[in-house]
């Protein structure tokens, strides 16, 4: 089967989604990008669904309007793209991208129009490359000399690829240190999120995750919290300090990459229960049972393509 992307109305082949190494988001940094999971639930009588995908176009059209560019395609247009994207290739499970950006190059640092071009990529999670394969439980470093760029400098709700620099030097670092994977302190010294994925921690039985304000909205975040509390748990967004991580019985992350991913220490330091612990492997299997369709959340969630 030939391999198409969605480019801004039309269906066309893979290798034609290409623009000039001068072109104004590889020289600023102003690519605008979402990530979205879609799933085979055939053994529901569901087909190929897309998991939340009107909340990830919904962020796309944000993100470009906090870098000040627009779309030609309003929420609508984008469903039915990234839909008609994923049936064209065949897959039954794997992730999808949205990018925007002003394809044209351009002498200054705001282009001459604001109008973003769209591509839309599906494609399996095993498709490209990866060096670092994730291991079940994660070993997490926080770096003390990265931080996330302060919510004035580089808006945190904007998926924007110049926010990801600082996070790749960092991630960067700490890989080679033999650690699995950053997370971030924020400019006031509050533990704020990984490179790609959202911070939880447990204690006592109840659920904190960082407040929005320097960190990116993430959509596996906002599921967990909405799972936890209808499984009677405690779950609250509010501001964690390094102590506080470093003394949780139980921290995960979640993207819609990792899904949930279990830690099993900071900076060297064991969490007080082994990971997996009980919390994160009930919300994981949860979820899990979500995008497989097997869950009462999956009719409102998941998209058939
Ligand atoms: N934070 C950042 C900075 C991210 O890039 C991502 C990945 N999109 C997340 C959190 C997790 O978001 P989501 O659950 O929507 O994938």
């Amino acid at each position: 089967m030939e391999r198409l992307v969605w480019r801004d109305g039309e269906l066309v082949a893979w290798d034609s989604a290409t623009i000039s190494a001068l072109a104004h988001p590889m020289q600023r940094g102003a690519l605008v990008f979402d990530v979205l999971s879609f799933h085979d639930v055939t053994h529901v009588g569901r087909g190929v669904a897309v998991f939340r995908l009107r909340e990830h176009v919904e962020r796309f059209l944000r993100s470009l309007g906090l870098i000040g560019l627009t779309s030609p395609f309003g929420v609508g247009d984008l469903c039915a793209a990234t839909c008609a994207t994923v049936a064209s290739t065949g897959l039954r499970d794997g992730l999808i991208r949205i990018s925007g950006f002003v394809p044209t190059i351009e002498a200054d640092v705001v282009p001459r129009s604001p109008e973003a071009s769209v591509v839309i990529a599906a494609y399996a999670r095993t498709d490209f490359p990866k060096k670092h394969a994730s291991p079940p439980c994660l070993s997490i470093q926080v770096p003390r000399d990265v931080r996330k760029a302060a919510p004035d400098a580089i808006p945190p709700l904007a998926k924007v690829s110049a926010a990801y620099l600082g996070p790749m030097i960092a991630r960067g670092r700490a890989l080679s240190a033999g650690f699995d994977e950053v997370v971030l302190l924020d400019r006031d010294g509050h533990v704020a999120e990984a490179p790609t994925a959202n911070l939880f921690v447990v204690r006592d039985g109840a659920l904190s995750t960082p407040p929005l304000g320097n960190i990116l909205d993430g959509i596996t975040r906002d599921t967990i919290l909405a799972l936890a509390r209808e499984e009677g748990l405690a779950a609250e967004e509010r501001h964690l300090s390094y102590d506080e991580l470093v003394a949780a019985d139980e921290a995960f992350i979640t993207a819609t990459s990792y899904l949930v991913a279990p830690i099993a220490s900071i900076d060297g330091r064991a969490l007080r229960m082994p990971a997996p612990g009980p919390i994160t492997a009930r919300l994981k299997a949860r979820f899990h049972r979500v995008l497989s369709g097997d869950d009462p959340r999956a009719a409102e969630w998941l998209t058939t393509v």
